[in-house]
């Protein structure tokens, strides 16, 4: 059965549908938002090649001209030269400002084409169609778009809602288990931070999830739920918003260790690291219980993710190197370490000017 969830931001609202098959429905919901508007869509060469006949096929039956952009897969397309291949595209489309950008793909082709359409006529409207778990339950909702500099991830980016979010959870059946296990990680960090029932529902139901149906469906839209009352309260990150970086600053480190290299450790993999991490921090330093911090670290192994920086194959890393990154990430304010720690599952909170020399005596044993 379909879900709906409604992210609301001072004046402005938008809905994020979840449900099966909503690729096909795609061009009548477009066109119920914005008759006759012409639509761009944004899509990778992998996405394109699964799923872009059907995304055609709906918008031409609801009536909307179209054309599309294909960017190659991959991290790399969140780039300058990418960026301005899509916005150049974008001008040749003749796309006006009623006019609609459709990001069809997961976190990349959603950041970047988002970031275009941020920018594009000084902001265009935008639906989101996201492809991967991590996307529908995590990047596809709350309006950060942006692309990488040599010095950095997400360095360059603007904050830009769509007017519109389809998580067909359909799609997802071509995902690759590891990405899809991936992006899993980032439903149970939604009930680690405030949601112990809802990791208690994962623990239980998460070989359903895993299926498909009307589990994936709910937990999709817990997620959404929760991503949407944080970044309800707190927009632009200015406190709340923060508790979505669980894990985030440990698994940012490791991914730039491991040099954004996904063939060794994809985001998600990172992020589940960096969970277990926290909570063996918190468990450690008396915070939180050893049997919260047991459990998180049962419920991420059992369905296959990484819990231990050893896991993470051929990554040879010091404690010190690991201090470096996280200083490094923008994140972190003059030289103090911010992480998101845990008093137990489901009640997380930011923890500000934690010591960095605790933090590397804690590594220092994990490795
Ligand atoms: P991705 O977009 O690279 O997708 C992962 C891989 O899956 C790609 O190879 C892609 O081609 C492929 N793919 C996508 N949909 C598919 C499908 N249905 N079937 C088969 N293959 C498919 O990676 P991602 O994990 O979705 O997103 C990661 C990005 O998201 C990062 O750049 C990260 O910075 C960003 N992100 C942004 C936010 C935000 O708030 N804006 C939040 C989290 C992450
Ligand atoms: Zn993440």
């Amino acid at each position: 059965s379909p879900a709906l969830v409604e992210v609301k931001l001072g004046a402005r609202a938008y809905e994020i549908s979840i449900d099966d098959g909503l690729v096909e429905e795609a061009g009548s919901r477009i066109a119920r938002l914005a008759p006759g508007a012409a639509c761009a869509i944004i899509t990778d060469a992998n996405v394109a090649k699964l799923h872009l006949p059907a995304l055609e096929k709906s918008l031409d039956a609801a009536g909307l001209r179209h054309s599309t952009v294909i960017v190659a897969a991959g991290e790399e397309s969140k780039s300058f030269g990418v960026f301005a291949e899509v916005c150049e595209a974008l001008i040749a489309a003749r796309l006006e400002r009623g006019d609609l950008v459709i990001a069809f793909g997961g976190g990349v082709v959603g950041d970047l084409a988002g970031f275009a359409a941020a920018t594009l006529r000084r902001g265009m409207r935008f639906v989101q169609i996201p492809t991967t778990l991590l996307a529908q339950v995590d990047s596809s909702v709350g309006g950060k778009t942006g692309i990488n500099s040599k010095h950095g991830k997400n360095l360059i980016g603007a904050f830009h809602q769509p007017s519109l979010v389809l998580a067909d959870t359909r799609v997802l059946e071509t995902l690759p288990p590891r990405e899809f296990r991936a992006g899993y990680a980032e439903v149970v960090k939604y009930g680690l931070i405030g949601d112990a029932g809802f990791f208690g529902w994962l623990e239980a139901n998460w070989r359903a999830v895993f299926a498909g149906g009307d589990a994936r469906i709910h937990a999709i839209a817990t997620s959404c739920a929760a991503k949407a009352a944080i970044v309800g309260r707190d927009e632009t990150e200015q406190g709340d918003r923060a508790l979505l970086n669980l894990g985030h600053t440990f698994g940012h480190a490791l991914e730039r260790i491991a040099r954004y290299d996904g063939a060794r450790l994809v985001h998600g993999e990172g992020v589940a690291i960096g969970m277990a991490l926290a909570f063996r921090f918190s468990a450690r330093t008396g915070l939180c219980s050893l049997e919260d911090q047991a459990r998180v670290e049962t419920h991420l192994r059992e369905v296959g993710l990484p819990t231990r920086i050893g896991d993470i194959a051929g990554l040879a890393v010091e404690a010190d190197e690991i201090i470096d990154a996280m200083q490094q990430d923008k994140k972190v304010e003059r030289g103090s370490l911010t992480f998101i720690l845990a008093r137990a599952i489901g009640d997380c909170f930011v923890a500000k000017k934690v010591d960095a020399g605790e933090i590397r005596g804690f590594l220092q044993k994990e490795l």
